[in-house]
């Protein structure tokens, strides 16, 4: 049974042990367990499917710029504080000695609370669980044989991914070694809990997340437990029905915890939506590469978008031309992080580092790490005139090698939901690309 089969059989079991069948029940009965937290729903907010993103909200009456979105009671959310005063979560890590302390991230610790409540047939979040998606659609999932016809940009982020999580479940199953559930008695690591499930939560957290304010969480819980165990801030919640809500380029909202009791979390719309309209949040000013990383989507013409180039690219178009690179240049690029922030962006050119690196590397005659410095720190001005061929060039290559691997993903039948969206992916860059050698 695959990764994807097991999570869904798992989710439909507990949605039909939740008495809900059909998509509607369950954000029926997700309005009534809000309802009894004392939520109102203010703005009138609906779940509905639309053509472009899959599931999100609508409002069914018109939002003006500065309108509420959505207020939620603060304790429907996910956050330290509600791990905290969690007694079962405290008895389970109260079971262990000397838990490692700053060792997990937040998000971790998070994904396990999720699994942590997904096998617990009488968990408080029962409700929420059933909302999550089955599956995830970033890049991670797909099968290996999509993973030839991926950029290396995206693959080295999937590496980075996967050894993270794997570091935290072995981390997770050396700790709770002999635990055994209390409410079946099975040993936790790896009976109840696998890595395949882990992976599917850590996506979870990592796409339904909102953002707090880490001070005023941990100003709620003095003495946090946990709160010694993370190595980050916990800044991030899970946020029931607010999840609901996609991110677009083109919206803008601001969030805030309200500060007196009952303590809310808001968040408000800089832009109007007329009713029935598709309303959005916005993640901040991310290009496709990492909203497809990280989320598992990317937005055709995102006009946050930006195609980063890496020096083991330049080392091709030197190839090319059969130039040499001298070591001292190299590493003077590394040294002085000009190997990083290199870009080409649609209207406005390429990145100031991408220029001197391409300068210092294919015109520079000197090797000498004085004169390199001040050929980079000086006035670089003339240098974009210099190498117009070579950002063109470059770019080409880069095209050459998008379109092999599209060709190779079209050619695969058998694709995953992930690598559909890859595909999906790939066109856009391809499109991005040759619009920059249009404009240049
Ligand atoms: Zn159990």
């Amino acid at each position: 049974m695959g990764r994807t089969h097991r999570v869904r059989s798992r989710i439909r079991k507990r949605r039909a042990e939740s008495g809900a069948d059909s998509d509607s029940d369950i954000f029926n009965e997700l309005h009534r367990y809000l309802g009894r937290a004392g939520w109102r729903n203010e703005s009138r907010l609906s779940v509905r499917t639309f053509q472009s993103t899959g599931r999100g909200l609508c409002s069914k009456q018109n939002l003006h710029p500065n309108d509420l979105l959505i207020r939620v009671p603060f304790h429907c959310l996910i956050s330290l504080k509600t791990l905290e005063h969690d007694p079962d979560f405290n008895a389970l890590f109260n079971s262990v000695e000397n838990f490692p302390q700053k060792e997990l991230s937040f998000q971790g610790l998070l994904a396990f609370y999720v699994i942590f409540h997904q096998h617990r047939a009488q968990s408080q979040h029962q409700t929420y669980m059933t909302t999550i998606p089955e599956f995830f659609t970033n890049p991670f999932f797909c099968a290996k044989q999509e993973l030839h016809f991926l950029p290396d940009a995206i693959l080295e982020k999937i590496v980075a991914q996967n050894q993270e999580i794997k570091a935290f479940y072995e981390l997770l199953s050396k700790e709770f070694t002999s635990a055994v559930c209390e409410c079946c008695s099975s040993p936790l690591f790896p009976n109840i809990f696998g890595l395949d499930q882990l992976k599917w939560a850590y996506f979870a957290v990592n796409s339904r997340c909102v953002y707090v304010d880490p001070k005023v969480v941990v100003g709620w819980v003095p003495n946090s437990y946990f709160l010694r165990l993370i190595k980050d801030e916990p800044k991030l919640a899970l946020a029931p029905f607010i999840d609901l809500l996609n991110h677009s380029d083109s919206a803008n909202t601001i969030s805030q915890i309200t500060s007196n009791e009952p303590f809310q979390y808001e968040l408000y719309t800089q832009r109007g939506y007329s009713r029935y309209e598709q309303v959005f949040i916005n993640y901040g000013e991310l290009p496709n590469s990492k909203l497809l990383v990280e989320y598992g989507f990317y937005i055709p013409g995102n006009k946050h978008d930006f195609f980063e180039m890496a020096l083991t690219d330049i080392e091709l178009l030197m190839k090319s031309r059969n130039v040499v690179g001298h070591r001292n240049k190299f590493k003077f690029i590394r040294d002085h992080n000009l190997d990083q922030q290199m870009f080409i962006h649609r209207d406005e050119g390429p990145s100031h580092n991408l220029v001197v690196a391409l300068y210092l590397l294919l015109v520079e005659e000197s090797v000498f790490p004085n004169v390199l410095s001040q050929v980079a720190f000086g006035s670089s001005e003339h240098f974009e005139s210099l190498i117009h061929d070579e950002i063109r060039t470059l770019v080409q290559l880069k095209l050459e090698e998008y379109e092999k691997f599209l060709k190779g993903l079209e050619d695969f039948t058998s694709r995953t939901e992930s690598g559909e969206v890859v595909l999906g992916y790939l066109k856009e860059c391809i499109s991005y690309l040759s619009k920059f050698l249009c404009n240049y």
